[in-house]
């Protein structure tokens, strides 16, 4: 038995679909898949605005370069995230301001931002961290009192809410990541969301290698990119987008399974959607008293065949973005989290076994 951390589902759909694309020739960003897919995503968020990008990583480039974050700048984002995040604003030469998160939501904790912003502080990149969305009520207030733009990582919530709006299309921009373990997948890639024709336009034009409109067509009037999205990924993707309504819900259907059997173990603590909003669980994740206990059950897990994964490490531990101490929330989360097995194949028998399992470890362990 071998229980993988995630799985995507891909089926005939998929063969289908980028048969069909094959077949048309349009098989580079040029064509009508490209253009179906954004259409679609957008239509999905609500949001006017989508343009696809090879990953999750050159969605946030494009978006930050878009919004005109650059050298010398700071943007304000959580200690706790995936790396990614943070190379983003390093690409364009910005500096990641770190602030550690709230305890129970794992997101940017709204009340420490403020000691963080200075004159160079040009912007507040949100993470929806394992698909919990963010405070944005709170966050949006601080940003408008400074005049600072909003980035939304929203790389592992496509689908979560905050009072009823879809995350990513709340800030000035939104960012996904379509890898193969996230939401809906495209093998790599990534979407960039926006309601801001400038930005969106901007967005395209940096896309494009910078390619000055009405000008010959080898003029480039600055420093753009190439991050497009193939046709053969956004038939991919348009093959997923018909499932999405479904893998959210059979990953809620594996979030509540593993609530109910596991709530009574007094050493662990269960994340949970907040009071504003839905959660998508993206990795389902629990965390242990400590690090040991979490090391020790993702060895027992694994023995019996089951795939964990350790929390992000804090970006503060990472040699890139040392920083000393400061962030305890984070620190702490790291330490104790394990994701389990979070893929919307999970079966109920499968997910029976993985708590049967981590039930057993505690009992032995009591
Ligand atoms: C996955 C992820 C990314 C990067 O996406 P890629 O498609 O892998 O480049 C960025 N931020 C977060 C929070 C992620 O989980």
């Amino acid at each position: 038995m071998k229980i993988p951390i995630y799985q995507p589902y891909i089926d005939s759909e998929e063969l289908k679909t980028v048969a069909e694309c094959i077949k048309s020739g349009w098989i580079s960003s040029q064509g009508p898949y490209v253009k179906k897919f954004a259409e679609e995503f957008a239509n999905y968020l609500g949001v006017k605005y989508a343009i696809p990008a090879t990953s999750g990583t050159t969605a946030l480039h494009l978006a930050l370069a878009a919004i005109g974050i650059k050298s010398g700048d700071e943007v304000i984002m959580p200690d706790l995230t995936f790396v990614a995040s943070a190379n983003s604003v390093s690409y364009v030469g910005a500096k990641p301001v770190l602030v550690d998160v709230d305890q129970k939501n794992l997101t940017i904790d709204p009340l420490k931002i403020e000691e963080k912003i200075t004159e160079k502080t040009k912007a507040i990149m949100v993470v929806h961290l394992y698909g919990q969305p963010a405070q944005m009520d709170k966050i949006i207030k601080i940003a408008n009192k400074y005049k600072l733009k909003i980035i939304e990582d929203a790389a592992e919530a496509l689908g979560a809410e905050f009072k009823g709006a879809k995350v990513g299309t709340i800030g000035e921009v939104g960012c996904f990541s379509f890898y193969g373990n996230k939401i809906i997948t495209t093998g790599e890639g990534g979407m960039v969301t926006t309601n801001d024709k400038k930005i969106a336009e901007n967005i395209i034009f940096l896309n494009n290698h910078a390619r000055a409109n009405g000008k010959s067509y080898y003029f480039h009037s600055e420093v753009g990119f190439n991050y497009r999205m193939t046709a053969l990924q956004a038939a991919f993707g348009l093959a997923q987008m018909k499932k999405i309504k479904k893998i959210l819900e059979k990953k809620a259907v594996g979030a509540r399974f593993y609530k109910n059997k596991l709530q009574k173990l007094s050493d662990l603590t269960l994340v949970d959607s907040p009071s504003w909003g839905k959660s998508v669980f993206w990795l389902y994740t629990i965390f242990c008293k400590n690090e040991k206990q979490r090391n020790d059950l993702s060895v027992y897990l694994a023995r019996a065949g089951i795939e964990t994964r350790p929390v992000f490490y804090p970006l503060h531990l990472l040699p890139p973005y040392k920083e000393k101490a400061g962030y305890p929330v984070s620190e702490n989360l790291a330490q104790g989290g394990l994701s389990l097995p979070s893929s919307p194949l999970l079966t109920i028998s499968e997910l029976n076994y993985i708590t049967d399992k981590i039930l057993a470890f505690f009992k032995k362990n009591d």
